[in-house]
């Protein structure tokens, strides 16, 4: 698909809380459109990765902002998928633990991350014809005026039970009800936080996948996408 140089980056925002489906739809999206991807959960967990390999406790703020300086963030991808490099190191499997997940939710609250990651996000689409990237505050902070949003939610068993098959299709063995406590915590945390919380932006499009396979999720979306890129590329309002 072409979209027209004034157009680009086009930018698609996918937001919405753990385990609703926003990986699975942002990559199809992005391989069906020819668009980068952008993993933005996975920076966070870098940068707390980071963190805990310094010794540094999440809610010592100081001493994390002062961190930021030593950390090289990039998203690379090799053989079809995407790698976490940390300062040159490939950190994708030790990103995705639930001691991550956590740990991510808690830095993810300390503003002068929130800054370095906005500025890394909106740098990593700027070259692109097309980006969708995928996170909490993609629509009501880093690209605020994507002409294509959308809010994924599902109930928090579904999310919980995705989550699972996740983290075991990476070899990480997981408990169902600690998943759900799990991710039940971050919700809250992430939704309650002062700076960017997760919320749903007024122009996004809510879609609720609780009970869509994910081949009917993505189709959907991937209707209402080109119906957005045509409507655009038109001049139309949207
Ligand atoms: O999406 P993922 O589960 O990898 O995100 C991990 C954590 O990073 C989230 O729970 C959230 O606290 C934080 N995050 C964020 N803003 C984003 C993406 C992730 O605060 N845009």
């Amino acid at each position: 698909m072409e979209i027209a140089p004034k157009h680009r980056p086009f930018i698609i925002a996918i937001d919405g809380p753990a385990g609703s489906g926003k990986t699975t739809t942002a990559k199809a999206l992005a391989k069906e459109l020819g668009f980068i991807y952008v993993d933005t959960g996975a920076m966070y967990r870098a940068v707390a990765l980071f963190a805990q390999r310094r010794g540094v406790s999440m809610a010592d703020r100081d001493a994390i902002c002062t961190l930021l300086d030593d950390v090289d963030i990039r998203l690379e991808r090799t053989d079809g998928s995407q790698h976490t490099m940390l300062n040159g190191e490939d950190v994708e499997q030790h990103i995705r633990t639930q001691e991550m997940s956590k740990a991510a939710s808690d830095i993810s609250a300390i503003p002068c991350v929130r800054e370095a990651m906005v500025d890394l996000q909106r740098h990593a689409a700027k070259d692109a014809m097309g980006a969708v990237l995928e996170g909490r505050d993609i629509g009501t902070v880093v690209f605020p005026d994507s002409p294509c949003k959308i809010y994924l939610v599902a109930d928090t068993p579904t999310r919980a039970e995705r989550r699972k098959k996740q983290l075991e299709e990476k070899g990480i063995a997981a408990d169902l009800e600690t998943i759900r406590r799990e991710i039940e915590e971050r919700d809250r945390n992430d939704a309650a936080r002062e700076h960017s919380p997760l919320r749903k932006a007024d122009d996004a499009i809510e879609v609720e996948t609780t009970n869509t396979s994910i081949d009917e999720q993505v189709s959907m979306i991937l209707s209402l996408v080109w119906k957005r890129i045509d409507q655009f590329q038109k001049g139309q309002s949207i």
